[in-house]
């Protein structure tokens, strides 16, 4: 289908270097225009690093390219194939609902790949409409950007456009397009369907293309994929201690939705978590619990296992010492992450240095902290400011004990009070994305078309370690109710 160019100076500066990849590995496929855009969220900061015009971005002709009526002038829109183990079910997938115009070269030279998500069919929708509603592309909007403010690797919104038209859902919706910014959309399942339809070459130019973009600088003495492999693992080490630490719940860890480059990718029934509890799942679709808060790092090592059999044959000429390899390097995940994740929570209690007991520390607050249900992030706000009262957990003898252990601990080191104070403000967060408070936010701007509450939010979302007087609204854990959260897929 032809589609109406863009060549108002927007500020594009477009690379398609995935289209010079193998045709097995995608679509050309333009997006299929909708009825009547209406811009109602842009990302300034955002625009500008990318080194496009805010301003005319909220053009016609702006909303035009947001919205898939037109493409820029140097486009050159693809749908990329993919497959993934969707709740341990291996299955052929691809971009059923989004194109990739381009790889934005921004002022500072970095790459970034620009996709509008909800822009309509391709030929991977399967029985999809290739649509997506208002609800979830703001939501992803909020919880993306919360994580891009509390230091975690992510993919970016830059706008979310309603399309005029309605979309048919359990209810109707309205329907909405959001554009993704992401350092690349290569996923595991990338790799996993290059591996089931593709020859051992296809995977190395994958695995070439992948260490070109996200790992520029290997040392060329060594086998690059083992190299790759181990790069993969580290940076997904990083990502899902930060998670943990933050209490994130990506909520469908399917292979699919883990990206090579260690950003999290595909918000769908995300959360974070209130009340601490290892067993917390809020999708609707986690019937058994795969994807719980607690259960993330193995699956994060489950998924690395299905990304490093995709590389066997790269890895070494022998089978059997290709597979020992990947073992190796995935069995390294559990250690990097348990270093990622001590350090982070030392961080949060304010240690700097090392010590034995630390872990048995942490582990005893935990306890504590599930036994009585308290609040994650308040509590280590709390601490952070040695405000200790109005939580259960403060007044039990448990934590009382355990509070003078910590002390114990804090005296014997170097540091003063200060410092250690300066370090649990800078890892633990004022506020998160609550999940009343992006419901809330969701309502008005769906029922109501109110985008304040919103832009209130995000806005305070944005700096979450700020620890500001304007932050204590957001803070306050949601009334208990008998029912708990559910969060949908919401395709
Ligand atoms: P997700 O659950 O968003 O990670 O998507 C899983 C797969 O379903 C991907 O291949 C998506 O492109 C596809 N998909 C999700 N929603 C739709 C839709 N409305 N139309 C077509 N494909 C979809
Ligand atoms: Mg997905």
């Amino acid at each position: 289908m032809a589609v109406q160019k863009s060549t108002i100076k927007i500020g594009w500066n477009l690379d398609n270097s995935y289209s010079r990849l193998p045709k097995l590995f995608f679509t050309n496929t333009n997006p299929t225009p909708v009825c009547s855009p209406k811009l109602v969220i842009l990302n300034y900061p955002l625009a500008a690093s990318l080194g496009l015009d805010a301003h005319t971005l909220q053009s016609n002709d702006g909303i035009a390219v947001l919205s898939g009526n037109k493409i820029p002038e140097e486009a050159f829109p693809i749908a990329q194939a993919y497959a993934g183990h969707q709740f341990g079910y291996f299955t052929i997938l691809g971009d059923g609902r989004a194109i990739l115009l381009g790889e934005q070269i921004t002022p500072s030279g970095e790459r970034f790949d620009i996709q509008l998500k909800g822009s309509g069919r391709t030929p991977y929708s399967r029985r999809g409409d290739g649509r997506a509603a208002l609800g979830p592309m703001l939501r992803e909007y909020i919880i993306s950007e919360a994580m891009h403010a509390l230091g975690i690797a992510t993919t970016r919104s830059l706008a979310v456009v309603t399309t005029g038209e309605k979309i048919i859902r359990e209810t109707d919706q309205p329907g909405a397009i959001l554009t993704r910014v992401a350092s690349s959309h290569l996923r595991v399942g990338t790799f996993e369907y290059v591996a089931e339809k593709g020859t051992d070459e296809d995977i190395r130019t994958l695995a070439d293309y992948t260490l070109q973009r996200h790992f520029p600088d290997f040392d060329s003495d060594d086998n690059p994929y083992i190299f790759l492999l181990k790069e993969v693992i580290k940076r997904q080490a990083v990502l899902i201690a930060k998670w943990q630490l933050v209490g994130f719940i990506h909520g469908v860890m399917n292979t699919d939705n883990m990206a090579i480059s260690g950003e999290t990718i595909d918000y769908g029934p995300c959360a974070f978590m209130d009340t601490y509890n290892l067993k917390t799942v809020f999708s609707s679709i986690d019937t058994y619990g795969r994807y719980a808060y607690g259960n993330q790092p193995d699956i994060a090592a489950w998924n690395l296992a299905r990304f490093a059999e995709t590389l066997l044959p790269l890895l070494h000429s022998d089978q059997e010492r290709a597979i020992q390899l990947a073992q190796d390097a995935v069995e390294d995940f559990f250690k990097l992450y348990n270093f990622q994740w001590l350090k982070g929570m030392r961080a949060k209690l304010g240690l700097f240095n090392q010590e034995a007991q630390d872990e048995a520390l942490i582990e005893d607050l935990l306890s504590i902290m599930e036994k009585y249900r308290a609040d994650y992030t308040n509590t280590f706000r709390a601490l952070t400011f040695d405000r200790l009262e109005d939580m259960t957990l403060f007044n039990t003898t448990e934590f009382a004990n355990w509070y003078e252990q910590w002390r114990a601990r804090l005296e014997k080191q170097q540091e003063t009070k200060a410092s250690s104070h300066q370090l649990m403000r800078s890892a633990n967060p004022a506020l998160i994305p609550r999940n009343h408070r992006v419901e809330e936010a969701l309502e008005a701007a769906v029922k109501q078309g109110d985008y304040s509450v919103m832009e209130g939010l995000i806005d305070a979302l944005s700096n979450p370690y700020a620890h500001s007087p304007e932050q204590a609204h957001y803070s306050t854990p949601p009334v208990e109710s008998s029912q708990p959260y559910r969060t949908f897929c919401g395709t």
